[in-house]
């Protein structure tokens, strides 16, 4: 295999075709589904990206744990995906394996105001199960698609809430198949990111999360679900394939959305890629749009905005 300028989640050797084989064989003794050249572009929001090596979906925590030891010991690495929300892949794909999360759905518990949720499960489920046993605290998660645990690793956040402050504990395992509590309090949370690495390790993946959450009138809570539904149907490309908002937003007052609206990019197009008229954060996949078309949307915005407000827009999203 040749060697890309692909950024890799753990250092780690190249995978070989035996590699890939051995893998294969140990995850059909496991009981692990695998599959080898599997396009990401099946896996990602924005419907982009070439195969990954090998995409891999262990069914509970254990089997992270031993999949990720196994892949540790012989010195290679992987990647972790959840529901593909907030990742954009290049047409070239990824030369290692991707831990897929999203069968990972077995184990949630609540119970009083104490609620956990595996970290495969898509957060609108999570959310609906807490406003139908009437607990408030993730009302703010409306709208959000993706799992459990991306939105944990990005600290996702909306309508004045965000992951940081819901979670009290996370169930992580390591790069050495070790299955670790930590408690939120310890962590490294900022706008958007969570740094599992200063306590974790690089390479750790978030099996589940737990919360404690106030008691509510299932009611009212749905009420405000639904007003916050509508909120975001009005503002945002909804049914459009995207990954969400593509830039932070700046320092300042004014939102990267409001910059690039205001820079005229609202419409901009690179052959099936095009800035949202919705929301000027939005890049939609308007059909058959490359990651190479994606990449030169994003530039050409940055470059507008940079011109035009002296402001170097940083992306939210996660390019592999
Ligand atoms: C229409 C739309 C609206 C959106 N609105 C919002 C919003 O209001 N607020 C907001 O914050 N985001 C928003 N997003 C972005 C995205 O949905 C969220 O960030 C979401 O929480 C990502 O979850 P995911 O499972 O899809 O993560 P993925 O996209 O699969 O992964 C994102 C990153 O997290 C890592 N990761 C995923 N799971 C784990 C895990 N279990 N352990 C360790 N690392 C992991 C991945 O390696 C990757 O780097 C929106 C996206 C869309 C498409």
């Amino acid at each position: 295999m040749t060697t890309r300028a692909i950024p890799r989640t753990v250092a780690g050797r190249e995978w070989s075709r035996a590699d890939l084989r051995d893998l294969t064989s140990f995850c059909s003794n496991e009981g692990v589904a695998c599959a080898l050249d599997e396009p990401l572009s099946k896996h990602i929001s924005m419907g982009i990206g070439g195969p990954a090596a090998a995409m891999i979906w262990p069914p509970h925590p254990e089997a992270v744990a031993t999949v990720v030891a196994w892949i540790s010991d012989r010195g290679l690495d992987w990647r972790v995906l959840g529901g593909g929300t907030n990742v954009m892949a290049g047409d070239q794909g990824v030369e290692n394996v991707v831990i897929n999360l999203t069968r990972l759905i077995e184990g949630t518990h609540i119970s009083e105001t104490l609620a956990s949720f595996p970290a495969g499960l898509p957060t609108a489920q999570a959310l609906n199960m807490t406003v139908r046993d009437g607990l408030d605290g993730l009302v703010w998660a409306t709208g959000l698609p993706g799992t459990v645990g991306g939105a944990v690793a990005g600290n996702a956040g909306c309508w004045g809430g965000e992951m940081a402050t819901t979670v009290e504990t996370l169930d992580v395992v390591t790069a050495q198949g070790r299955c670790l509590r930590l408690a939120a309090a310890d962590l490294d949370w900022s706008y958007r990111r969570l740094d599992l690495e200063q306590k974790a390790g690089a390479g750790s993946i978030v099996v589940s999360a737990n919360m404690t959450l106030e008691p509510g009138d299932p009611k009212a809570l749905s009420k405000r679900v639904e007003e916050l539904h509508a909120r975001k149907r009005s503002s945002q490309p909804v049914g459009a394939r995207n990954a969400g908002c593509v830039f932070r937003n700046p320092e300042g007052d004014r939102s990267a959305g409001l910059l690039i609206d205001q820079a005229g990019c609202k419409g901009m197009r690179v052959g099936n890629a095009e800035i949202s008229s919705v929301h000027a954060n939005f890049i939609i996949n308007r059909g058959d749009a490359s990651g190479a078309d994606i990449e030169d949307l994003i530039e050409r915005v940055k470059g507008e905005v940079k011109a035009r407000f002296g402001v170097l827009l940083e992306e939210e999203i996660r390019r592999w």
